[in-house]
């Protein structure tokens, strides 16, 4: 099958703002052996402005939240594109990095370009590592978050399947902290799910469960499953792949 995998930065990052490479090892570790399973990967990774400011803690204070986005995305990336090149080189797998923006999503230029680029890596086995390119993308034309910009790309691919991997282990049907929620398993096309989501967004990156939900309902509608899932799992990519239906997760069918 073909996976688009979203990472999201709170995976990636500890309790005071490092990224948490222990996990991006063992998140590797587990595409890698996806790949040997014979799945095609690629893989929209966030982390970067959470890790640019773990990195700059010294220099915070007065800086614009633009000023801090294209700052720490600029240092982050690097950051993270260097653990991840090392990490895939250890299974002799390439990677790549692809920055973008909006606007190649929107016209046809911009997004045959965009397709290419994916498709020439993907014939050569080369994992795409998608990020938003933060360091110049406008405020008012930025992807809402990279649920959003993950949604995009398993379309543009015509992926399989999009596995969304947060901190939580899916869609409650109240506050993931209420011991009287639980967990929605599989979501029915055309299910409304806005009763249950709760509308607070993560404190390292933009998204939320409602962004998340939102992208899931339409990519699945779309006829691609969508998988939403807790990264911080141990072998959650692996156990989505082989034995979802004793893996806690949120499915979307299609
Ligand atoms: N592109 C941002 C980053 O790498 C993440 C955006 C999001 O949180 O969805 O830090």
């Amino acid at each position: 099958m073909r996976l688009t995998i979203k990472i999201g930065s709170n995976v990636l990052t500890r309790m005071d703002g490092s990224l948490d490479v222990t996990r991006m090892s063992s998140l590797v570790d587990q595409i890698a052996s996806l790949r040997k399973m014979g799945h095609e990967v690629i893989l929209v990774s966030s982390g970067a402005v959470a890790s640019g400011r773990g990195e700059l803690k010294h220099i915070q204070g007065d800086l614009d939240s633009v000023d801090q986005r294209q700052l720490f995305s600029a240092v982050g990336q690097c950051k993270l594109i260097n653990r991840y090149f090392e990490f895939f080189r250890e299974y002799g797998i390439s990677v790549g990095q692809v920055l973008t923006t909006k606007e190649n999503f929107s016209d046809t230029e911009h997004y045959k370009n965009q397709k290419n680029c994916i498709r020439v890596m993907l014939e050569n086995e080369v994992i795409p590592i998608v990020n938003e390119n933060d360091t110049v993308s406008l405020t008012e034309l930025m992807f809402t978050d990279n649920d959003e910009l993950s949604g995009l790309m398993a379309e543009m691919t015509k992926s399989d399947m999009l596995i969304i991997l947060s901190d939580i282990d899916g869609i409650f049907t109240g506050n993931p902290k209420d011991p009287n929620s639980r967990l929605i398993s599989i979501v029915k096309p055309g299910k409304d799910l806005s009763e249950y989501i709760q509308t607070s967004s993560s404190k390292v990156g933009r998204g939320g469960m409602k962004s998340k939900s939102g992208v899931a309902s339409k990519v699945a509608s779309h006829g691609i499953s969508v998988v939403i899932a807790n990264g911080k799992r141990e072998d959650i990519l692996i156990k989505i792949m082989t034995d979802r239906d004793n893996t806690p997760c949120t499915e979307f069918l299609c």
